[in-house]
């Protein structure tokens, strides 16, 4: 992933990259943040309104405690400080899909400040030894969505515009990073690690293509040792990290070679533009808002003392870093199974309780992630589509560990599972609960057989050459149909070949 990359840092060696990223996210409430209107995604246009998110006049907003509890979560979560006393802000402008003239926001008191996200890097310069950078969190705050202007899928689309008001007023957490970041690759790792942690708080869903997640990047570039900061770019509006991450390179390469061919950078907002791989001006300073903030006259102070903090704290669940950690130090697996298997939440909650409950937690790791793992990618399912639940692999593993089955059987009974969509008890019920093989005198036969019929196999391995003794074991497993228990197949071949 970091060729490109270190190729164009490379190439630009003289610059270093300046970034920062500011992420919304939609938070998990049932209603919106000023009124009792359903936040639910998908509802026909126009249908979840009332006066106070459609800007009537004389409307006054109640906020959603959920919405204050899920921020500070989120924000306790990206170890922030929580600002005991808050201020809502009116920002003031002008769009179609803002009724009220004015989103109500924070500003320069903000819920939460001072907080930061540990983030890997190739970049060993900013990090020592450890490989792992702090990347600042300026502040999060809590706002309101505003709605959507629909430019198609409506009869009269290529003349007008219509308004979908459902999105006004569901509750935002915007999240601002320190200009930290200084490599595309570092951005797109703060932003796995970010929607990581905000999936495991179940504040919200993260989900790009719904709009949960959006994010903006600011980027300059300075020459390498300046102090002061270059003119910055705002990237806006791009659907996917992958995205980001090639909007800043393409950025990053723009910047640098206008300085190079004498020209000066515009502070302006672009878009990116995934198809041409580029980022055009959307708009200059010039035409950039002046929001005219001022407090919200409608809202008191938001107070989250520290009874209410302590509350939200107590909901505060362990933290995908700090439960790779444990996974590793109590099931004695690698960094990189951990990492696999802490993927999502639910993924990890399951595997521990299955673990938890099998004779070899080792093995419940190795088979979710050789066998469980490969097949779901194969088919293009998530884990949550498995036919073999994380039970199932636990029953499985046992079976093994007892010598019941063979790792082969279980690779035939795991793609029976996948061919049926059944679980393995299912599946291992319905094939009459097949054993291998731990017969003496009927394997002894096949052994028998198999030596006899090799004479010029048994010659070299009684000339020295022990590694043959593989072949003879692969024989009789192939003659035993897979259903022979191997570590006794081993034992007898020792016995008669020797
Ligand atoms: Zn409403």
């Amino acid at each position: 992933m970091s060729t490109t990359v270190d190729a164009s840092v490379a190439a630009h060696a003289a610059y270093e990259p300046v970034i920062g990223l500011e992420v919304h996210v939609h938070l998990l409430t049932a209603t919106k943040i000023f009124c009792s209107c359903s936040t639910r995604f998908g509802a026909p246009p126009n249908t979840n309104v009332c006066p106070v998110c459609l800007g009537m006049p004389g409307a006054l907003p109640v906020l959603n405690r959920k919405a204050v509890e899920f921020a500070t979560l989120a924000a306790m979560a990206l170890n922030c400080r929580i600002n005991e006393t808050s201020i809502f802000a009116r920002k003031n402008y002008f769009y179609p899909d803002l009724p009220k003239g004015y989103q109500i926001s924070q500003y320069d008191k903000p819920l939460a400040e001072h907080g930061f996200i540990e983030v890997k890097t190739s970049n060993t310069e900013d990090a020592g030894d450890h490989r792992v950078k702090k990347i600042g969190i300026t502040r999060v705050h809590l706002e309101e969505d505003a709605g959507k202007s629909l430019h198609e899928g409506f009869p009269d689309a290529a003349e007008k515009t219509a308004l979908d008001l459902n999105r006004a007023g569901v509750p935002l957490i915007e999240i601002v990073s320190e200009p930290d970041i200084a490599t595309p690759d570092e951005a797109y790792e703060y932003l796995t690690r970010l929607k990581e942690i905000i999936l495991y708080t179940g504040v919200s869903d993260c989900n790009m293509e719904e709009g949960s997640l959006r994010c903006d990047a600011n980027v300059s570039v300075r020459p390498r040792g300046q102090k002061e900061l270059g003119t910055k770019a705002e990237i806006k509006n791009v659907n996917s990290f992958r995205f980001i991450r090639e909007a800043l390179i393409y950025e990053i390469a723009r910047q640098v070679e206008v300085i190079e061919s004498g020209g000066t950078i515009t502070q302006e907002t672009r878009l990116y533009d995934a198809h041409e791989g580029r980022t055009y001006s959307m708009r200059s300073k010039e035409q950039a808002h002046d929001y005219r903030y001022f407090p919200e006259p409608d809202l008191l102070p938001l107070v989250v003392d520290e009874k209410w903090k302590s509350e939200i704290a107590k909901t505060l669940p362990e933290l995908p870093e700090a439960r790779r950690a444990r996974l590793v130090k109590e099931y004695g697996i690698t960094e990189y199974d951990a990492q696999v298997l802490t993927a999502s939440k639910a993924l990890a909650e399951q595997f521990e309780a299955a673990a938890k409950s099998a004779k070899n937690p080792k093995r419940v790791a190795n088979l979710v992630q050789g066998e469980l793992m490969g097949r779901l990618k194969a088919r293009g399912a998530e884990i949550e589509q498995s036919p073999i639940s994380m039970k199932g692999v636990a029953a499985s593993a046992d079976l093994v560990e007892i010598g019941a089955i063979s790792g082969k059987m279980l690779k035939d009974l795991y793609d029976l599972s996948f061919e049926r969509n059944q679980d393995f008890p299912e599946i291992y019920e319905a094939e009459g609960r097949p054993q291998q093989s731990s017969d003496t005198s009927s394997l002894e036969k096949i052994v028998d057989e198999i030596v006899a019929a090799n004479p010029r196999q048994l010659e070299q391995y009684r000339a020295g050459k022990k590694t043959m003794i593989g072949f003879f074991v692969g024989q009789v497993m192939k003659a035993s149909k897979g259903q022979a228990n191997p570590q006794l197949v081993n034992e007898l071949l020792t016995k008669k070949l020797g």
